[in-house]
């Protein structure tokens, strides 16, 4: 913001490459800008800076009423770069026929990455709104990536930033980003990753395009090539067996736990799972079971232990279970866990934001307390608490890396009773799971989207086939 309180102007650098076919449309786009209201700068060496410094005076003041447009002038030592003094633009071979060698010619287009280190420097003290740079600097999109790191530019960590060009201001920290370190392992794996996204034939996305209309324009018109919404897939599975066999074989026997959840108030019951990675200690543990035992609320709660028998469970408070007897299911192992989502008795799902967990709890209709752990739960839990407003935080700040933030029973507590009694949050998240299976219908979005994508590779198909044959 200016001080007026009016948004500041835009500042755009234009980055020609030095042959008149590339700086005479250049400096227009500049012009161009400026009637828009936009700041130019065009980028240029010394030589070039006087060809376009004529152009541009007049132009200013021709159009007092208009930003300026200014040169910002980069150095280009021609002799140490192999090239004769005073090549700093095309129109030296045609001024000098004799130099118009195709390997001149190459060296000249070639030197340009020369101008890399320059390019970040001023980047990164200027950083203006946007860099237009000639088709012939293709590195210059990498040197303005790197520069697009908001969290270099908060105090620490810890505090929270905008995602950039992300619709909605989803507000995100770095100790919640998956991988910052680029020259890692892991951060060369994440940017492979993100690379296959972009190039190949196109993505399949296990979600519907109404739980976030935003987001998935924003994926099919900025990330991959083509993208396709399906789900949520879990919706398909329609018989009782296919909801209670998928995965593994769970460790409660499906009739019983459905039996003591047919035994509860509708809503009336809270389910939490953290999926099939985690662990947690057992001093978070019974923290989670004395938190659980405060709220008040009847629940389920799958813990990733399996027992021996005669062992004693250190992770549970002493007489626990007695304590909340037929109020409170403990699964041990794994859990028929669609089965618990979709039963009219449960009203709530903590969960580690897992994608399938999260997308499960939105197609049963339920508010969540979101508790992420790693991975990209971070980012799963901001859609459900700061874009769906279906659910609250417990209050997790950062990954488990090995050890995450500990969470006290008063913050479990808090969390599902919020949850427990958010009558709007609720209600959203019904309308939800109505979207989810509308979606799925057939003439629903993710049904017309499969019927898309069967359509495009039976498109390819022929005209390989149509390629063989000619
Ligand atoms: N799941 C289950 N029973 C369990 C734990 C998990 O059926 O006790 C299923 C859950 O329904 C989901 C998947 O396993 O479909 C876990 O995937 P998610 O993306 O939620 O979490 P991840 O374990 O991959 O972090």
């Amino acid at each position: 913001m200016g001080t007026s309180g009016e948004p500041s102007k835009l500042h755009i650098f234009l980055f020609p490459y030095m042959a008149h076919g590339h700086m005479i449309p250049t400096l227009d786009m500049a012009k161009l800008f400026a009637t828009k209201g936009a700041k130019s700068t065009i980028l240029t060496t010394p030589l070039n800076a006087n060809i376009l410094e004529k152009p541009i005076k007049s132009f200013n003041q021709d159009n007092p009423g208009l930003e300026d447009i200014t040169i910002h002038i980069l150095d280009f030592p021609c002799t140490e770069l192999g090239l004769p003094q005073g090549c700093e633009n095309t129109d030296f071979f045609f001024s000098n026929p004799d130099l118009n060698t195709g390997d001149l010619n190459r060296k000249f287009l070639f030197s340009m990455e020369y101008f890399k280190e320059q390019l970040e420097q001023l980047l990164e003290t200027v950083r203006p709104d946007c860099l237009v740079a000639n088709m012939f600097l293709p590195w210059a999109t990498k040197v303005a990536e790197k520069l697009h790191k908001p969290y270099e530019k908060v105090a620490s960590s810890s505090e929270p930033f905008v995602i950039p060009e992300l619709p909605g201001d989803i507000v995100i920290t770095e100790e919640q980003v998956i991988e910052k370190e680029e020259e890692s392992l892991m951060g060369k794996f994440m940017k492979e990753l993100r690379d296959s996204e972009r190039s190949s034939f196109g993505v399949l996305v296990n979600s519907f395009h109404e739980l976030e209309p935003a987001y998935s324009d924003f994926y099919k018109s900025s990330v991959a090539k083509r993208a396709w919404s399906i789900g949520p897939l879990s919706l398909g599975n329609r018989e009782f067996k296919e909801k209670a066999e998928r995965g593994k074989k769970a460790s409660i026997d499906e009739h019983e736990c459905l039996k003591w959840l047919d035994s509860k108030k509708r809503e009336s019951v809270i389910y939490l799972s953290f999926g099939t990675m985690l662990s947690f200690n057992n001093e978070q543990l019974i923290e989670i079971a004395a938190g659980l035992e405060m709220s008040g609320h009847d629940f389920i709660w799958v813990v990733n232990k399996s027992v021996s028998q005669g062992e004693k469970e250190e992770w549970l408070p002493e007489g626990f279970e007695e304590k909340t007897k037929g109020r409170g299911l403990i699964i041990r192992g794994w859990a028929p866990q669609v089965l618990i989502l979709e039963h009219q008795a449960v009203g709530g799902f903590l969960t580690h934001c897992g994608w399938n967990s999260l997308l499960e709890g939105v197609a049963s209709g339920l508010p969540m307390v979101t508790w992420p752990i790693g991975a990209e739960q971070f980012y799963n839990e901001k859609l459900v608490t700061q874009v769906l407003k279906t659910g609250v935080s417990v209050g997790v700040k950062k990954m488990m890396k090995p050890v995450g933030d500990f969470i006290s029973k008063e913050k479990v507590e808090k969390a599902v009773r919020e949850v427990m009694a958010g009558e709007e949050m609720r209600k959203r998240a019904k309308q939800l799971a109505d979207m989810a299976k509308d979606a799925v219908r057939e003439g629903g979005s993710s049904d017309i989207e499969v019927n898309r994508l069967m359509e495009e590779l039976k498109l390819v198909r022929l005209q390989r086939e149509e390629e063989k044959r000619s």
